[in-house]
């Protein structure tokens, strides 16, 4: 067995370069080579970790199976590589700070005065290298730095890659990713970005063994060479990621221009025959072979590409599946009435009703749900969205007109939707809320009994603090709404769908944290089914 060799990822010149994409197809990569991969993101930032954040500030707050609120790009890393992250891949200089604050405060450093260099450093090495969760049997740790080259915020990362590489030798390799843009004026690729971004990550004492440069044109062999060498780089060593119609075929744009085996040559490691990576071939062929197309609601109030990322892509992934190319389109809850719902929503195959928090926009997400309801269009509501569904069918179902969420409405006479029995006492918002996978038994000869393939046991992850009021269960039940997936221990309801309906299911979970690119989850590929052929 190997020692467990360790890739850093930075990134320079802008952000947003798709750093995640990059560590998440080099983990792919080094997988299909046999290696036991895991991949890692620091942020720079102070919060503790970003489930305080607006989707605005930071996109998706992606779930790990162990309940940790994390950055949206844990949630790439699992969908290309299927491995399930936890608690420890995903580090912020908060938890950092947060630790060794609480160490200080323990009298552990013995009066000595705590500084940022070695006390934080180390701190961020210790992490860097897995001591929480060490792991003999990992080949490969792949650690992303968020942020770009030159934030002060970054610096003390920077510091401990430095002497992390130091210390490993050849078992670490650094990948350092930039941007080469284009001047349209003079029809020109510009590397000087590239040299200047590369000087700053030496003058903090790190060379990167390979520069990946994101580009919308391609580049030419000249230009690669100048960048190897300004940049003291091998010719093989400059990767460039150029704009790709899927993100998922960047790994095998990756392996094409020999980025693996690089990494590998670099280690020491005798390199060997290229993986074929069949069902990731066999993927991308269905991807772009898809000729149906299908258009699908997406409600939400975050008209922003990243907050509901993991939901648009287990909707692709099992479009896919399905044989089918999903166009995903964006409808803002606010902005949805009775009047004009029938215009929004009539000319899609499917409707989605996201997750969510507070006030803003629910009216909206509930005269969706009721327009799919008595429209029997297909409609999947997911956290806040099964919610919204629950509230809507008490309304108009059963007669309720206050029927509403606690959350909304503390006060409602009908509180179909309830703060959960030990989130009453909770006044921290940090990490507080059900969080993480529960178990879910789920009713035989249901509509979701059947999408899970005849399965009555399943784990998902949660996030919320409300839940449907058991109160209710058998008025809803009696008229058409049924609980079809309940918690085995906390009896806390979990699936609810009307089985009249073609494809009419809520979760109170979100299965979309768990899709993959080779295992699209169930539930999204059922409502596919439903929105193509009718029924699933
Ligand atoms: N706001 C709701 C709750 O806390 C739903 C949360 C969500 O959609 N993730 O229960």
């Amino acid at each position: 067995m190997m020692d467990t060799k360790y890739v850093f990822i930075t990134g320079g010149v802008v952000s947003s370069l798709g750093k995640g994409i990059i560590s998440a197809s080099l983990g792919k990569l080094l997988q299909a080579r046999g290696f036991k991969v895991t991949i890692q993101k620091f942020d720079p930032y102070i919060n503790i970790d970003p489930g305080t954040l607006n989707p605005y500030e930071h996109g998706e707050c992606y779930v790990t199976a162990d309940g940790m609120e994390t950055d949206l790009d844990l949630g790439h890393y699992e969908r290309f590589t299927g491995i399930r992250t936890s608690r420890h891949n995903s580090i912020t200089t908060g938890r950092i700070y947060k630790t060794v604050i609480d160490r200080e405060r323990r009298g552990d450093y013995l009066g000595k005065t705590i500084q940022v260099v070695p006390h934080i450093t180390d701190e961020i090495k210790r992490r860097m290298l897995r001591e929480d969760e060490k792991d003999e049997s990992l080949d490969f740790v792949i650690t992303e730095v968020g942020g770009t080259i030159g934030d002060i915020e970054s610096a003390p990362f920077m510091e401990a890659i430095r002497q992390l590489r130091r210390q490993l030798g050849r078992d670490a390799v650094c990948v350092h990713l930039t941007y080469v843009p284009y001047l349209k004026a003079a029809d020109e690729l510009k590397t000087k970005p590239t040299q200047h971004s590369v000087k700053e990550l030496q003058g903090m004492g790190i060379q990167p063994d390979i520069v990946v440069l994101r580009t919308e044109r391609h580049l030419d062999d000249s230009l690669r060479m100048k960048v190897a060498s300004f940049c003291n780089v091998d010719l093989e060593c400059v990767v460039q990621s150029e704009d790709m119609p899927s993100i998922y075929e960047v790994p095998v744009s990756m392996q094409r221009q020999g980025l693996d085996a690089a990494i590998m040559r670099k280690i020491g490691i005798p390199v060997g025959e290229t993986p074929a990576m069949k069902s990731w071939h066999e993927f991308l062929a269905k991807q772009s072979g898809a000729t149906r197309k299908m258009k699908i609601a997406l409600v939400g109030k975050y008209d922003l590409q990243d907050a509901y990322k993991s939901i648009r892509e287990s909707l692709n992934l099992a479009g896919t599946f399905n044989d089918v190319k999903v166009n995903i389109n964006f409808v803002n809850s606010e902005g949805i009435t009775k009047e004009n719902v029938s215009d929004l929503l009539s000319g899609m195959a499917g409707v989605v009703i996201c997750p969510g928090f507070g006030q803003r926009g629910i009216e909206g997400k509930i005269v969706a749900a009721e327009y799919a309801r008595t429209h029997d269009k297909p409609c999947f509501g997911i956290c806040l969205g099964m919610q919204m569904m629950v509230i809507e069918f008490a309304r108009d179902v059963l007669g309720l007109p206050d029927a509403d969420s606690c959350e909304m409405n503390p006060d409602t006479q009908h509180n179909v939707i309830d703060i959960m029995e030990d989130q009453k006492n909770i006044t921290q918002m940090g990490g507080t809320m059900r969080l993480g996978e529960y178990s879910c038994l789920i009713r035989p000869g249901s509509r979701t009994f059947y999408a899970y393939g005849g399965k009555e046991f399943i784990r998902e992850r949660h996030r919320h603090r409300y839940e449907f009021n058991n109160r209710y269960r058998e008025a809803f039940e009696r008229a058409g709404m049924q609980c079809v997936g309940v918690n085995p221990d906390s009896d806390l309801v979990e699936i609810v769908e009307i089985p009249s309906l073609r494809w009419y299911v809520g979760t109170q979970f979100h299965p979309e944290y768990s899709s993959t690119v080779l295992n699209p989850h169930p539930l999204f590929i059922s409502f596919i089914k439903a929105c193509l052929y009718g029924t699933s």
